[in-house]
């Protein structure tokens, strides 16, 4: 006997793979071909978590649905609400793989922090994802799910609608470009989520920063910079010796050249580490060439670790620097520190006493 291949997710389907995937079963079924536009409607406009939910499909349609494809939607296994509004979702995978999702409200936004691994194999040395170890590779699906999931969560309690999303949770982007690059056409085509609302952050992967710069949509990106020179950036944050500055600098300078796409760097100030004075003019020297800004987050104390985010004094002076240098810079103020959702304090903490496996054995 020959095993049934794996269903298909049709959460995880770029919008025109849905409409094709739909209309071949409908076709199959001798069923009106108007049949797809309904469920696709189901998906990216109503809401619809299973396909028992699909109201205006006849019960017979809705069985056959159900039994040809999958609608990945992970369980909510925790949901943590910071003083701050910031709320944070732990979500349980068919797998029982742990990842998180963080919505963080400002006056006009609703920003959604999603997570693309579960697990990071980055081990950068300031983020407690990295010293959790690296689990796996999330399916395009469940990081879709989880913008479905926090954005019901959203309109039910009062958050209103998401209006940006953000790849700054758990696991490294670009080390899942399989998964990652079509969420954005669906979160893009079929959510309507405009590309300049979607960001991605990397801490340097070149090959696929080089293949974001040639996409027509102007999805941003955010790097995550650290330290100015090669010395510094490699003790703090290791795919610095696979990818040094000089390299990494290239790629941004091409998808800089593609236009339209403003990119962000990022720098941790850890007192002591990342914050001494020269390294402000350093840094201004290497990112002054970009249309970009410097976003400086103070350091989220992690455990294991007995650094210190730099003084508020500290924190000013830089932007100070930067800015008398003729680059944008702005403080990060972190959100949502209460319940561990800042930024690299995830780290799914139910996973704890878990093995992290390597990233080479998937
Ligand atoms: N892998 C992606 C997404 C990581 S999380 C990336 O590296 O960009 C988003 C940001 O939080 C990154 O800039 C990351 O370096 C930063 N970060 C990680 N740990 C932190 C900590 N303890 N304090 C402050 N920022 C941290």
């Amino acid at each position: 006997m020959t095993e049934a291949p794996p269903r298909v997710d049709l959460i995880g389907l770029e919008p025109e793979e849905l409409d094709e995937a739909l209309a071949a079963h409908f076709a199959r079924r001798g069923q009106p071909p108007y049949r797809a536009g309904q469920v696709r409607r189901w998906i990216f406009e109503r809401e619809a978590f299973s396909f028992d939910a699909m109201t205006d499909l006849p019960a017979a349609e809705r069985e056959a649905l159900t039994g040809a494809f999958d609608l990945v939607s992970p369980q909510a296994a925790k949901i943590s609400r910071s003083t701050d509004g910031t709320s944070k979702h732990l979500w349980r995978l068919e797998d029982g793989e742990l990842i998180e999702s963080v919505l963080i409200p400002t006056h006009t936004r609703l920003t959604l922090c999603i997570s693309s691994q579960a697990g990071c194999a980055m081990a950068c040395s300031f983020c407690a994802t990295g010293w959790a170890g690296y689990r796996r590779q999330l399916s395009a699906g469940e990081i879709v799910a989880q913008f479905r999931g926090a954005r019901r969560w959203a309109r039910d309690n009062g958050m209103g609608e998401i209006t940006n999303i953000v790849f700054m949770g758990m696991g490294e982007p670009l080390m899942n470009p399989r998964a990652v690059f079509p969420t954005l056409h669906i979160l893009n085509r079929g959510y309507g989520v405009g590309a300049r609302r979607i960001t991605v952050s990397t801490v340097g992967v070149v090959p696929a920063i080089q293949r974001m710069a040639d996409m027509p949509e102007q999805f941003r990106l955010a790097v995550s910079l650290h330290a100015p020179n090669h010395e510094l950036r490699q003790s703090i944050v290791p795919i610095e010796k696979k990818y040094p500055l000089p390299t990494l600098l290239e790629a941004l300078r091409r998808f800089d050249e593609a236009g339209g796409k403003r990119i962000t760097f990022e720098y941790v100030m850890i007192d002591g580490v990342t914050d001494a004075p020269e390294l402000a003019d350093e840094l201004a020297g290497v990112v002054g060439e970009f249309r970009a800004f410097v976003n400086l987050i103070p350091f989220n104390p992690i455990p294991g670790s007995d650094w210190r985010p730099s003084t508020r004094a500290r924190l000013d002076w830089f932007v100070a620097r930067l800015e008398d240098r003729g680059v944008s810079a702005f403080v990060r103020e972190s959100r949502g520190r209460d319940i561990a959702a800042a930024c690299g304090q995830l780290r799914a903490e139910a996973t704890e006493g878990r093995k992290p496996v390597q990233m080479g054995s998937i």
